[in-house]
């Protein structure tokens, strides 16, 4: 295992995954002189098409993992699924940040809230489930409503169901397909928060304001930021920043972990952890002084951290492959553009799907609430259709 030294600009970072996550971070990284390897399975991924080098091969390829690692000065990754086997021969070679313990416990529904929940930190009640039989005793204990999930491979509500009685356990577990799933308590929450954290070798951490979410079908859709003044009361955003660095601290962190949280009254609980930048962060690389993909670069070349003030209140929404389906093609986006405040961010995705995240617009302005109104009237006239566009 490697200690880890300061990793300069000019020096190589390797991403595991090619999505939009690393693209972004290859954007930040190649802006800051940093020249970026990316490894992902899929040829012309949204990454390898900004990266200095790309390499396919499946994330189960040990060799072609270690010819990766060889390459670079130091690997992070956007994508959790990564397997252990490949992260412990790359780990073998050169620092991995966050450490594939971070990576190991975050990607695990359940190993995730027995970690949070023995160190203290706030989760909604919840048990392990291997059967049916232990389904329908923890439906009774937790009451109902009650969200049944994947303990892995489970993201943007994927591999979830809602359960109203008891007599949706068969259903539900049949539905889930998995071996092993985690029972949630429903919490009905007034709102959903993110807190994103970096943090270096050195320990130093800085935190983002709070992030307000809004999702449509378990999707994020839109996400709000007001800073300090603004937007929740200070005394729940400061819960909020404290929880999400004190997590950083208690996991040891090095890089970025986003930190999703409900809200319900005066408390906030954790739902889940993403030790990567996270699409509720999008809104930094315009809104920020530093965004999140920099700060995870920073974070990992253990570079002193940025400044993650923000400039002013923003809107971030995203654009799922609907938008193109609904256009019949390439949506028209000078029409979103129209307004000189909206930004544009496409991540080189071809193959639009429902529900696949392609893209997403920002705004500034005075307020969250009028950032929100610019980004949705952006999207709103991508509805439309107009003869010139056909
Ligand atoms: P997840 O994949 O766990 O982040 O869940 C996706 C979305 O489902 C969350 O953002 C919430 O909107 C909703 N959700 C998940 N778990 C719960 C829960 N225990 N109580 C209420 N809503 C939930």
């Amino acid at each position: 295992m490697y200690s880890t030294p300061v990793v300069l600009p000019g020096k190589t970072i390797g991403i595991l995954g090619g999505g939009q996550l690393g693209r972004m971070f290859a954007i930040a990284a190649r802006r800051m002189g940093y020249r970026v390897h990316a490894f992902d399975p899929t040829r012309d991924c949204p990454t390898g098409q900004v990266a200095d080098h790309e390499v396919n091969a499946p994330y189960d390829d040990l060799d072609a993992a270690r010819r990766f690692a060889s390459a670079v000065d130091v690997v992070t990754f956007e994508f959790e699924n990564v397997p252990s086997q490949t992260l412990a021969a790359i780990e073998k070679l050169r620092p991995v940040h966050p450490s594939p313990f971070v990576l190991d416990t975050t990607r695990h529904r359940l190993r995730e809230k027995d970690f949070l929940s023995a160190n203290g930190f706030p989760v909604a009640p919840y048990r392990s489930i291997r059967d049916v039989e232990e389904l329908r005793r923890a439906i009774s204990e937790l009451g109902t409503p009650c969200v049944l999930k994947t303990a892995e491979f489970g993201y943007d509500g994927k591999g979830q169901s809602r359960i109203e009685s008891i007599d949706d356990a068969d259903d539900a577990w049949r539905k889930l397909n998995c071996p092993l799933g985690v029972l949630e308590g429903f919490i009905r929450f007034d709102r959903e928060i993110s807190v994103i954290v970096g943090r270096n070798a050195r320990g130093e951490s800085r935190t983002f304001d709070v992030f307000e979410n809004v999702h449509v079908n378990h999707i994020l859709d839109l996400t709000t930021v007001s800073g300090p003044g603004a937007g929740l009361p200070w005394s729940l955003q400061e819960k909020a920043i404290v929880l999400a660095r004190d997590i950083a601290r208690k996991i040891d962190l090095i890089g970025l972990l986003c930190v999703e949280m409900f809200v319900t009254g005066s408390d906030v609980i954790v739902n889940e952890l993403a030790p990567r930048p996270h699409n509720s962060g999008h809104v930094t690389f315009d809104a920020c002084v530093t965004s999140q993909f920099e700060q995870q670069l920073r974070a990992v070349c253990d570079l002193p951290l940025g400044d993650t003030t923000l400039l002013r209140p923003a809107a971030m929404a995203n654009l799922l492959g609907d938008v193109w389906i609904a256009a019949d093609g390439e949506p028209a986006w000078d029409r979103a553009l129209a307004d000189p405040r909206v930004k544009l961010h496409l991540y080189g995705k071809s193959d639009a799907k429902p529900g696949r995240k392609m893209g997403h617009l920002t705004a500034l302005a005075d307020t969250a609430a009028a950032a929100r109104d610019h980004v949705l009237a952006a999207r709103n006239a991508l509805a439309g259709s107009s003869e010139s566009h056909k």
